[in-house]
């Protein structure tokens, strides 16, 4: 079996990853808050670790790993945007207005990250649907003197935690010396922090032993992996040998290095308090943070977007997962444009190279020994160079594709750029005419086009999108004597049998088309 090294935040050392239970691999991310569409920064996460994810399926088999990421959906962010709602005339109660906004955004995060070739998560947990456990973990807290109620409001204590800080590697002290906490009346020591909190009536509440209130950030992921990673693994019978003599234990938990501390400290002091003896996670990965074009992204900068605005820019899903896994996780990633125009000249490159072409049964082994180094993904993508390269075609498309790449269900964009491409000359040609008011010339090109059997479809913005029986074609193209088909593709080392794709075919096809209507029309 491959081995896996990755390195653990919590030793600062790469490890060999040996789960608990081979047959059932459990790993949790910390996912989004969900009020707003994700900006880019928030997918570089989620793209890395669904690599990490889909290595863990390859090396120990799809169904032998659980992947849980989390919504937040109660957060005072989204109590704010509701609240501005209201403001701006929604007349909806407030529960409906965030039930309608968190669904809403959920709907959003789940298109984008689709749009990234994420893979969706064995569970995707919503806080407000965990508030049952996460009052039972918070009342086994107090009753083990790790946590106090007041004035509403329940707090965990501390310092009664004494390894507090060893996953950042900072002491208590530090911690305050450095930390920007928040003094509040009701709070015994300024490091202790919320687990439950009052609610007003116009914020969205639940009833608890300490009045109506809501759940602090940081519960929400112990208990939600918790019931998740160990309980229903139980109830399901899918735990066994060391896993069942660790309870209240799973193999990765995952995040961004901003969530280190203090999310990830109390996530660990809260689990751990509630079950002594418990590692909560064995292995703690983190990813640097994302900036782009060599500053850091902020609103005031005016250099924040979102995936969707990529997306919407037309820079391709596809796209912006290569640009992603370029760097490694562990060193802060620039994003530029430069990159991501690479980025697809390579992907449209590569794409046209293994169409048709079936993917080897299994990756390059080359490409496993990359991400089991530390989820060496640009080490990988060098792989994926090599194997083009060398002509290993099958190769590539079979590599590629464990880093989520090169998948049939994302390539459409290329397909359509490279059909554009092909017949973009003549295109040009009939727009001009369009705009001058030529109508003649441009209806001549339009029906020559038809005549072989290539239809225009004018889109409402002013482009337009060429369409063709790609199959006739290709049955057209293999028809012909190879001296004709060695000039149908403009390739005169075209042997017989040597493999070609339908949309190769059919772009050469379109060119030679494209070139015999401009020439007739000098
Ligand atoms: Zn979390």
């Amino acid at each position: 079996m491959t081995k896996i090294r990755l390195t653990n935040t919590k030793t600062r050392r790469k490890e060999v990853f040996a789960p608990l239970d081979a047959a059932n691999v459990r790993m949790y991310l910390c996912g989004p808050t969900v009020y707003d569409r994700a900006h880019l920064g928030n997918a570089r996460p989620v793209v890395v670790f669904d690599v990490l994810y889909r290595l863990l399926r390859h090396v120990y088999g799809p169904e032998h790993v659980t992947y849980v990421r989390n919504f937040t959906d109660v957060d005072d962010k989204i109590n704010a945007r509701a609240a501005e709602m209201v403001a701006a005339g929604d007349g909806r109660p407030l529960v409906e207005i965030i039930r309608v906004l968190t669904d809403e955004t959920i709907g959003w995060y789940h298109a984008d990250m689709d749009a990234l070739g994420a893979l969706r998560p064995t569970h995707e947990p919503r806080a407000t649907e965990y508030i049952g456990q996460m009052i039972v973990m918070i009342e086994a807290l107090i009753a083990r003197g790790h946590a106090y109620a007041a004035q509403g409001h329940v707090l965990f204590d501390v310092r009664s935690y004494p390894d507090y800080g060893a996953l950042s590697g900072r002491s208590v002290d530090d911690m305050i010396a450095g930390a920007r906490v928040e003094v509040a009346p009701f709070k015994e020591d300024p490091l202790d922090f919320v687990l439950w909190k009052p609610s007003s009536d116009d914020q969205p509440g639940w009833p608890s032993p300490w009045g109506r209130g809501r759940p602090g950030w940081h519960i929400e992921c112990s208990a939600m992996s918790e019931e998740l990673l160990w309980k229903k693994q139980i109830e399901a019978g899918r735990l066994s040998g060391k896993a069942l003599e660790k309870p209240h234990t799973f193999d990765i938990h995952a995040g961004g290095i901003d969530l280190q501390f203090p999310h990830h400290e109390n996530e660990i002091a809260q689990s751990k308090c509630v079950h002594p003896g418990s590692e909560f996670a064995r292995v703690w990965m983190h990813n640097e943070m994302l900036q782009v074009e060599g500053k850091k992204m902020s609103k005031s900068l005016g250099n924040f977007f979102t995936v969707r605005d990529l997306l919407d820019k037309g820079v391709p899903g596809e796209v912006i997962r290569f640009v992603l896994l370029g760097t490694h996780y562990s060193k802060p990633m620039d994003w530029t444009e430069a990159k991501a125009r690479e980025a697809e000249a390579t992907l449209a490159k590569w794409r046209e190279l293994v169409a048709g072409i079936p993917a080897d049964q299994n990756p390059h082994p080359a490409i496993l020994e990359a991400l089991s180094d530390d989820l060496n993904t640009a080490g990988a993508i060098a792989v994926l160079h090599e194997c083009e390269s060398s002509g290993n075609l099958a190769a590539l498309k079979a590599s590629a594709m464990l880093l989520g790449l090169l998948e049939d269900g994302m390539g459409d964009w290329a397909v359509a750029r490279s059909a554009y491409d092909s017949l973009k000359s003549v295109l040009v040609a009939r727009a001009e005419a369009r705009a001058n008011k030529d109508f003649k010339t441009a209806d001549i090109i339009r029906n020559a086009l038809s005549e072989h059997g290539i239809s225009i479809e004018d889109m409402p913005d002013g482009r337009f999108k060429p369409k063709l029986d790609a199959i006739k074609v290709f049955e057209h193209f293999n028809a012909l004597p190879l001296q004709e088909k060695r000039e149908f593709l403009g390739d005169n080392s075209y042997m017989e049998g040597s493999g070609v794709s339908v949309s190769l075919v059919t772009n050469a096809y379109q060119r030679m088309i494209s070139k015999k209507i401009l020439e007739a029309l000098k």
